[in-house]
């Protein structure tokens, strides 16, 4: 069997599921990732859908990606073409009959993969499409997706208490590669049309893209800190590499699964401490499994200005005010702290986006969209699921009908910065 691994948004070796299969049933496998060029277009508010410190983020995790590969006698071929003509197109010049990818939520997303599986069904190609991004497989939470509840914590309780989280894939041994002609390079930051800023050393950590990094994130945050014990009380932090895990990047592109978190937290339990920080990382996740699972049921609707609920509202779109909020210069320190931090370094806090996407729909009353889109070309972290699922949360077009999600960024300020050591660190 001659097989086609796609990687996606699953750039990592252990408890990848698709590859594990593909290792094991293909003699020859041809692995591929697809910098598809739609990502570099420019969005209506004037900046490009990812930003550098995405692109740079994305790039490092590839060359892991690639090292790994070939060290267990596979490669990484990386093209900057969409799939749909990418895959197709090795498909047929290389006589392959398996095609393997994981599935992922976004509607863009799910587009590709039915022109590549129609491509596939027309030519007698199998497909094999796996689900690993959550932590919760789909086929374990106790509802269909058209019943998904509308109150996050209905899911969370009902799937705590009837679901299990499956046992993490090991990582393949060994990947005989199909050889190309001529040698594949990784194209640079600069190739794309992207300079990188230099690292800004107020940054509160400096991520490394890859699944090497991110374990060692892993190590750094559970074991040689243990600040994973007190992950509840610190978790609404400013300032600093480990009031919270930090592990947000490394999913986003999969380059460590939730499940390979999970078992981590177990043994951790087992060894050191079982208490509420333990549960809450966990319980953080399941919030991430939510916005993914909520993603599939609604789709294109998370994209629109009435959001999941469709509720018509007067949005402004003043570009002089937008712009004010994007760079820092609203006059408001709180926000103003938050904003050059996602500016400069491509993060911010969970306090930070919450606040700050309040003061934008709720203070200044601006579509929900172009802070999405803002953040989208920012964050290191970017996820489709939970970037427009806490937007529609925080804009009150979620699906919650309890929800009221203002934030008073004055009292915020006060209680979560109340030195202001977290303004004084970015506004001088
Ligand atoms: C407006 C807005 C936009 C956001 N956009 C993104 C995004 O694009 N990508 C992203 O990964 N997170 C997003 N979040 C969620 C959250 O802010 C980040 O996951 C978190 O701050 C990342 O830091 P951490 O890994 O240290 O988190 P920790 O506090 O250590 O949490 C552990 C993990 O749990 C998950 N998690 C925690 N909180 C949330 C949440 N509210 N929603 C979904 N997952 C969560 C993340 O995977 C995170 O890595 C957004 C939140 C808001 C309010």
């Amino acid at each position: 069997m001659r097989g086609l691994f796609w990687f996606r948004n699953d750039l990592r070796l252990l408890d990848n599921e698709a590859l594990h299969l593909a290792a094991k049933q293909c003699k020859e496998l041809l692995c591929v990732y697809c910098i598809d060029p739609r990502e570099f277009d420019e969005t209506p508010y004037g900046f490009t859908k990812t930003g550098p410190f995405r692109i740079q983020f994305l790039l490092e995790t590839l060359h892991q990606l690639k090292a790994s590969l070939q060290g267990i006698g596979g490669d990484l071929w990386v093209l900057t073409d969409a799939p749909e003509n990418a895959i197709p197109q090795l498909l047929a010049e290389h006589q392959i009959n398996q095609l393997y990818y994981q599935h992922q939520a976004g509607t863009e997303e799910a587009e590709t993969v039915e022109n590549i599986t129609q491509y596939c069904i027309a030519n007698s190609i199998k497909v094999y499409g796996t689900h690993g991004a959550t932590l919760f497989h789909i086929d374990d939470i106790p509802f269909s997706l058209d019943r998904l509840p509308n109150i996050f914590t209905e899911f969370r309780k009902a799937t705590e208490k009837s679901s299990k989280v499956r046992p993490a894939f090991t990582a393949p041994k060994t990947i005989t590669s199909i050889k190309l002609d001529g040698a594949n390079q990784i194209p640079t930051a600069h190739d794309l049309g992207y300079t990188i800023p230099e690292p800004d050393p107020r940054a509160a950590i400096h991520f490394k893209g890859g699944e090497t990094a991110a374990m060692q994130r892993l190590q750094h945050y559970f074991w040689d800190t243990q600040a994973l014990k007190e992950y509840k009380e610190t978790r609404n932090g400013l300032l600093g590499a480990d009031y919270s895990s930090k592990f947000s990047a490394w999913l986003a592109l999969g380059c460590i699964s939730p499940r390979t978190i999970y078992w981590e937290v177990r043994k951790f339990e087992q060894e050191i401490v079982s208490n509420s920080s333990t549960y809450w990382l966990i319980f953080e996740l399941l919030w991430r499994d939510y916005f993914y699972f909520v993603t599939l049921k609604y789709g294109r609707l998370l994209f629109q200005k009435g959001g999941i609920k469709q509720q018509p509202q007067d949005w402004s779109t003043n570009l002089t005010e937008f712009e004010k909020w994007r760079t820092g210069n609203t006059g408001n320190a709180f926000i103003d702290a938050n904003m050059r931090e996602l500016l400069h370094t491509g993060f911010m806090s969970n306090r930070g986006r919450q606040n700050v996407a309040s003061y934008l729909v709720h203070d200044l009353n601006i579509d929900w969209r172009m802070g999405a889109a803002w953040f989208e070309h920012c964050l290191v972290d970017y996820d489709v699921a939970s970037n427009y699922g806490n937007w529609n949360y925080l804009a009150g077009l979620g699906n919650d009908p309890r929800e009221n999600r203002y934030f008073n960024t004055q009292t915020q300020a006060n209680r979560y910065d109340p030195d202001g050591e977290f303004v004084r660190h970015w506004l001088g």
